[in-house]
């Protein structure tokens, strides 16, 4: 009897990331508001990336102090997370959670629209001085399909309910521009001052409360009227404000949990590094 040599069992084909690190240079900063600055981003590879709109986040990787570029692995690194976690915090890339604003792959050009808050902060820092040539990164996705978003109103939503402050107003723009006009929509905007009141695609049953006091939605809802039907929920900002808009919309109006999505985008005296050590971070 002959033995028959088994061929080797095909190893696992890994199935592809669906997102990637691409290397950026800014190519044009503009003020839209007081607090919003909108840094339009350039790169070799930007063909590749995909979004899926809405409130899709990427992570910014920016420089170090005194460093030209934010110091990051090879992208051709599968393992590129654990060897940038490796680098010493004092001079690796600094990272931090933002929005796709829009996505033109075609032009090669990706725009973030960073709100400011003064100095304290790396990424506001590094925004508010942002200038053509700046050298960054990002980690994004490069097909539409992926996890990195949360808007995901189930079948049989009748209408929509936002909340944002100026860090989650990137995202609304996109919900407001992709959903179709007859959905009912009502959003609350936190802003620091009326002019930073942004124009947004609004359906004609669209209504949008701008407010001017930091933290102040909760209280504004508790008097507004909610349309009939069923909704769904995208609450997304500071995380104390955030938590009471949820608390009020689940306790005090009965939404189901499940239809509330809630983010807290930020929180007050901490900053992202302290919510990723505590595993709080998106
Ligand atoms: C999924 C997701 C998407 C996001 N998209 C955007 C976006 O498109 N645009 C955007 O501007 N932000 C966005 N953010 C919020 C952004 O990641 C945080 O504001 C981040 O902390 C900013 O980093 P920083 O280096 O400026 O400040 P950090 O170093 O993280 O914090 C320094 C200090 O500033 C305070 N701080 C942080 N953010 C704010 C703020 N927005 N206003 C006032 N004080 C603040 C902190 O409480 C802390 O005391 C997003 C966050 C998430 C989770």
């Amino acid at each position: 009897m002959t033995e028959t040599a088994t061929p080797a069992a095909a190893a696992p084909v890994p199935a592809p990331s669906p997102f990637g690190l691409f290397d950026l240079h800014v190519l044009r900063v503009e003020r839209v508001t007081p607090v919003m600055i909108r840094v339009v981003f350039g790169g070799p590879d930007l063909a590749r990336m995909a979004t899926a709109g809405r409130d899709q986040r990427i992570k910014l990787f920016l420089p170090s102090p005194g460093q030209p570029a934010p110091r990051l692995p090879d992208a051709s690194d599968s393992g590129w997370y654990a060897t940038w976690q490796s680098y010493d915090p004092a001079t690796r890339g600094i990272m931090r959670t933002y929005t796709i604003r829009t996505l033109d792959a075609a032009a090669g050009e990706l725009t973030v629209d960073f709100a400011a808050h003064g100095d304290e902060g790396p990424a506001s820092r590094w925004a508010l001085r942002a200038a053509p040539g700046d050298r960054a990164g990002v980690f994004a996705p490069v097909t539409a399909e992926n996890q990195a978003f949360e808007f995901r109103p189930p079948a049989g939503t009748d209408w929509i309910l936002l909340a944002a402050d100026p860090s989650a107003l990137p995202a609304v723009a996109n919900i407001l521009a992709q959903l179709p006009p007859s959905v009912p929509v009502r959003a609350w905007i936190e802003v620091p001052s009326t002019d930073d009141r942004q124009e947004l695609g609004a359906g004609p049953d669209t209504d949008i409360t701008w407010l001017t006091a930091t933290g102040s939605t909760p209280e504004a809802l508790r008097t507004a009227a909610l349309p009939e039907g069923t909704p769904y929920a995208w609450v997304a900002g500071e995380s104390t404000t955030v938590k009471a808009i949820r608390r009020h919309l689940v306790q005090e109006r009965g939404f189901d949990r499940t239809r509330v999505q809630f983010s807290g985008y930020w929180r007050r005296g901490t900053s992202e590094d302290g919510l990723q050590e505590t595993g709080e971070a998106a």
